[in-house]
């Protein structure tokens, strides 16, 4: 299903299915200048090609490869429309490998993308790099309008489930150079516009180096990643049970650890 809400002069594409909507998720791209940030995932992917038909986007930016984001890029990109993408974002959906059951299940499996990519150069939207919540990441900014799309970057102050492959020390840095634009709006992959954003991105990298740090200390005291967890992050939410530990609180504790020894 997809939801269609006119923002001023950004329209959101909020994308989900009852799969989705059963355990909490939706999705949203947004167009904006004619341009659409992100494409949703492959369960969609019918009514994504349905609404490129009506939107005729001029072309399509990627914040980053994940299959919830980036889901429908072979339709885009067979269907001629030029894409915007990192380098690392391109080489992870050419590579695409095979995802975990659950995350088929609840975003079904995107085609790889095997078509020759036609480049979009977006003038007024700029892909700036916010690696941590995956090494691709980056977040769209137009400068003119102050206006951020922050793809999967914020999700939330305080956010204790984390997936494999997350960086909590880059994401923060990543948070604080987001604020340091100084966005007078933020659009969130999941959450939607997000209000007073330069605080809210703030708040979130605070709370991550107080927990961080919460974290370290029992580290350093020789406690195991599972007592961590207990103690600083409490019980593992619906998510771990359902992907089978990929995303769950314990992947945050773990994630500090391997950074005190990278
Ligand atoms: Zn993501």
């Amino acid at each position: 299903m997809l939801a269609i809400e006119a923002l001023d002069d950004v329209t959101r594409v909020v994308m989900s299915t009852r799969t989705t909507r059963a355990i909490g998720y939706s999705v949203s791209a947004y167009l904006v200048r004619g341009v659409l940030v992100d494409l949703g995932f492959a369960a969609v992917g019918r009514e994504v090609a349905a609404y490129l038909d009506h939107a005729q986007p001029r072309g399509v930016i990627l914040t980053h490869h994940h299959e919830d984001h980036a889901g429908n890029v072979e339709l885009a990109v067979r269907g001629g429309l030029p894409l915007a993408a990192s380098d690392a974002t391109l080489a992870a959906l050419r590579a695409a490998p095979p995802l975990d059951t659950y995350r088929r299940i609840t975003w079904g499996t995107p085609p790889r993308l095997v078509s020759a990519v036609r480049p979009f150069v977006c003038d007024a939207l700029c892909l700036v790099p916010a690696p941590g919540h995956s090494h691709d990441h980056h977040v769209v900014w137009d400068a003119e309008r102050e206006t951020l799309f922050g793809g999967d970057l914020f999700l939330g102050i305080k956010v204790r489930i984390a997936h494999e492959g997350e960086d909590p020390r880059r994401l923060v840095a990543s948070l604080r150079a987001a604020a340091a634009l100084h966005p007078r709006r933020l659009f969130d992959a999941h959450r939607g516009l997000v209000r007073d954003p330069v605080d809210a991105l703030l708040a979130k990298a605070e709370w991550m180096e107080e927990t961080m740090h919460a974290i370290e200390a029992r580290i350093h005291r020789g406690w195991s990643d599972r007592a961590i967890t207990r103690d600083v992050l409490g019980r593992e939410p619906l998510e771990h049970h359902v992907s089978r530990g990929k995303l769950s609180k314990i992947n945050f504790v773990r994630a500090v650890r391997a950074g005190i020894h990278r």
